[in-house]
């Protein structure tokens, strides 16, 4: 039997052509979508305003959401994570943070491991398998939003999960530009996030696309020497062509960029590095979002000292840089990127 085609794969003028032969009347093409985005739908049996008969043909063919959960991991501190297997069998992980000032926000994953191979990052080890659709991208954020009591709803997007964002840009701003729009989730577009590790072409792209999204670009060391072994993907560019593209994402969009540093122990949080990310980044608008490192079950890496992580803030402080401090929630569900997925996969091994 073929695997059903998730309805979440159309944009609204997709769903009419791909609807075409039901000869369905116009407005069809409104309620349906209002199921999953507004009503939190996740099948199409739900759907009970539809004549029975339109639910039966639509099931024969397509779903609304197609993976299975394979697993929901509750934090003490309100997070939330979720296990997704697609119908080919591979993995991603999805995760809902909540704070005390009534965010909501959707953590999710672009890609099917990661090319990127970053240090610390246990999605990285398995290397990159493939990209995710707009349709999984959304399912992810919908299972995220019915977690949800009903009076509440997301209220913030981070593309920070697995995967490489600026690699699979097509359909992730398509998946976006669903769930932001009013009649759907209505996410403010200056309440998403995109994350990468710094692509320089990409974040020109992203700059030229005009989606008034927000960038965070994963730095994690001042400078090249250090950063080629916490990042790879960096000999292929160097900080400085990441800084000029950064540059170039303030000038066009007016929106400053968030620099990411996972501080290490013994490896990036000595005072010379908080030195040199000052120099990087005196006289740019930006700000920093300083993340003591969590451990990763089969990597080697420590959180550094909170006199580490003090020292290096401050030093980032006294110099005029602005900075933030941030915790990594939801440890005892294995929250961080890769961590869940990677645990299920050895646990069954
Ligand atoms: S941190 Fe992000 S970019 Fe780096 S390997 Fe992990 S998923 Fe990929």
């Amino acid at each position: 039997m073929l695997d059903k085609i998730s309805l979440l794969e159309f944009g609204p003028e997709e769903l009419k052509e791909e609807l075409a032969s039901l000869e369905l009347p116009n407005f069809r093409f409104a309620q349906i979508p209002r199921w999953y985005f507004a009503r939190k739908a996740g099948s199409i049996s739900e759907m009970t305003d539809l004549p029975l008969t339109l639910r039966e043909k639509l099931a024969e063919k397509y779903t609304v959401f197609a993976a299975e959960m394979l697993a929901h991991r509750k934090s003490d501190d309100g997070t939330e994570k979720l296990l997704l297997q697609w119908p080919d069998g591979h993995r991603v992980e999805c995760v809902l943070l909540r704070d005390d000032r009534n965010h909501r926000t959707a953590c999710i994953s672009i890609q099917v491991g990661c090319a990127m191979g970053c240090l610390f990052c246990a999605s990285g080890l398995d290397g990159f398998v493939r990209n995710l659709t707009r349709g999984e991208m959304i399912e992810q954020i919908l299972r995220l939003n019915q977690l949800l009591p009903k009076t509440e709803r997301l209220t913030h997007l981070v593309i920070m999960g697995t995967g490489e964002p600026l690699l699979n840009l097509p359909s992730l701003l398509s998946a976006l530009n669903a769930v932001t729009s009013q009649e759907n989730l209505d996410i403010s577009k200056r309440r998403v996030t995109i994350s990468t590790v710094g692509l320089p072409q990409g974040i020109e792209k992203l700059a030229d696309a005009e989606v008034s999204y927000r960038l965070a670009v994963s730095l994690h060391a001042p400078n090249d020497v250090l950063r080629n072994r916490i990042v790879p993907q960096n000999r292929h560019t160097g900080i400085q062509k990441i800084m000029a593209a950064s540059d170039y994402f303030f000038e066009k969009t007016g929106r400053r960029v968030t620099f990411e540093y996972v501080l290490i122990d013994s490896l990036n949080d000595s005072r010379e590095h908080a030195q040199e990310l000052t120099a990087l980044l005196r006289n740019r608008t930006a700000i920093v979002n300083l993340i003591p490192f969590n451990p990763v079950q089969g990597l080697p890496y420590k959180t550094p000292s909170p006199t580490a992580t003090r020292d290096f803030a401050e030093t980032l402080q006294n110099n005029g840089i602005d900075m933030k401090i941030r915790f990594r929630k939801g440890n005892s569900i294995n929250a961080a990127c890769g961590q869940l997925r990677r645990s299920w996969k050895e646990s069954k091994e």
